[in-house]
């Protein structure tokens, strides 16, 4: 009987999804994930990835993840704590400590389990949490894996922020609370107001945490959001993923050393998940050493996203509030921006449209991620289509 409510069930929601135009067809890359794709036997322009050095088809992290599986095997057999720690993961872990500025680090297997870990490890009953209602899906996920109270602040509004900080403290009612936000939110490519959110979680006593998964690579010299404004000292919680500037897979947790020493004792994916594969470490450590020592993939990176961005906006288009690579085209209505990208698409171009629910209705946008392995050529090629597209749909002069 139950088999029969799951079908229905699913029939009719799968239904429903489509009918909307939400339902998402993947089509699987028949390369790698560079600035030229292959679906379907036909090459596209990527703005869509989030390898935003271009590290992930990278011949160096490539040799150091064939030379790491020779050496370590393919997988690392264990959960970190019984015996899956390798050499490598202690490495890799250091070397984060040092790029964040920290005493010390913790690597998981995703940016996504990372969040999940690390404040239900910290945070329960009787504590509260401020969040960013903008936040990432997994910082939202990782609030609700606690029984701590969860109070919403709207976007980056930080009277709205002090204001319920100030409430959360008089009411007496919590022991610990934590105030968390993106570093860089990932829709409209804006920056977290960290030096306001760090002057108010000092004078409310509130833990700070920053999920920068945007940020790391990026900003601050590659060091990341906290290190763009000087807060290394003054951030309790460093959330970074190793699957966006730096190329491959992972998310890890950089801060003090009692800490990490806690996160590795309580947090529930590294005592109950198989670690990291040997390969996919080692590749990070090569990513890491090249972030550290040079620029130029930084410098490339903002290079080519304000030639992308002046482009859109000399072509009539909104780039919306961006601060970063992250450059949104703001179309508008969901049917509308999804014939957008579709049109892209069919033009040659890989930009996936985000429309409500992920963005207020209304705000239907592409979300284009220009890269450092972007060459200038290509750009202009896909503003072309841009220009051609926005002309057809009428969208532009
Ligand atoms: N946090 C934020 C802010 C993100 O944008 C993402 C990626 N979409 C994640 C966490 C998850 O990272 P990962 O892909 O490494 O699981």
């Amino acid at each position: 009987m139950a088999s029969i409510g799951l079908a229905s069930f699913l029939r009719r929601n799968l239904a429903e999804l489509k009918e909307k135009g939400l339902y998402n067809t993947i089509e699987p890359l028949e390369g790698p994930n560079g600035p030229i794709i292959r679906i379907v036997g036909r090459d596209l322009i990527n703005l869509s990835s989030n390898n935003y050095l271009g590290l992930a088809t990278d011949s160096r992290l490539v040799e150091a993840a064939v030379e790491a599986t020779r050496t370590f095997g393919a997988g690392s057999g264990a959960v970190r704590t019984i015996n899956g720690t390798l050499a490598l993961h202690a490495e890799l872990e250091e070397k984060l400590a040092a790029f964040k500025h920290t005493e010390a680090a913790v690597a998981y297997q995703s940016g996504f389990n990372c969040n999940m870990a690390a404040i239900s490890a910290v945070m329960g009953a009787g504590d509260a949490i401020l969040s960013d209602e903008l936040n990432h899906a997994s910082i939202i996920d990782g609030c609700r894996l606690t029984k701590a109270t969860v109070i919403r602040y709207g976007h980056s509004d930080m009277d709205d922020l002090r204001a319920k900080a100030q409430e959360a403290r008089a009411s007496g009612k919590y022991d610990k609370i934590m105030v968390i936000t993106d570093g860089v939110f990932s829709m409209d490519g804006d920056i977290a107001k960290l030096p306001d959110i760090v002057r108010i979680a000092e004078e409310f006593d509130l833990i700070t945490y920053v999920d920068d998964a945007h940020g790391s690579g990026v900003l601050g010299e590659g060091a990341g959001t906290v290190k763009h404004f000087g807060l290394s000292d003054r951030i309790d919680f460093q959330i970074g993923t190793l699957s966006k500037a730096v190329g491959v897979v992972g998310g890890y947790v950089a801060g003090s050393r009692d800490l990490i020493d806690w996160l590795k004792v309580r947090s529930r994916p590294f005592l109950f998940s198989t670690a990291l594969p040997p390969g996919a470490v080692a590749s990070c450590i090569a990513a890491i050493d090249i972030l550290r020592t040079g620029k130029e993939l930084q410098e490339r990176l903002w290079a080519n996203a304000a030639y992308l961005q002046q482009g859109l906006r000399r072509l009539g288009f909104s780039t919306g509030v961006t601060e970063t690579p992250i450059t949104p085209c703001i179309i508008g209505g969901e049917e509308e921006t999804q014939r957008f990208s579709a049109r892209l698409y069919e033009e040659g171009v890989y930009a996936k449209a985000i429309v409500f629910p992920t963005v207020p209705r209304g705000t239907g946008r592409i979300r284009n991620m220009p890269t450092a392995a972007h060459t200038t050529e290509m750009l202009d090629r896909a503003l072309a289509v841009y220009e051609k597209v926005g002309r057809e749909l009428k969208l532009i002069g």
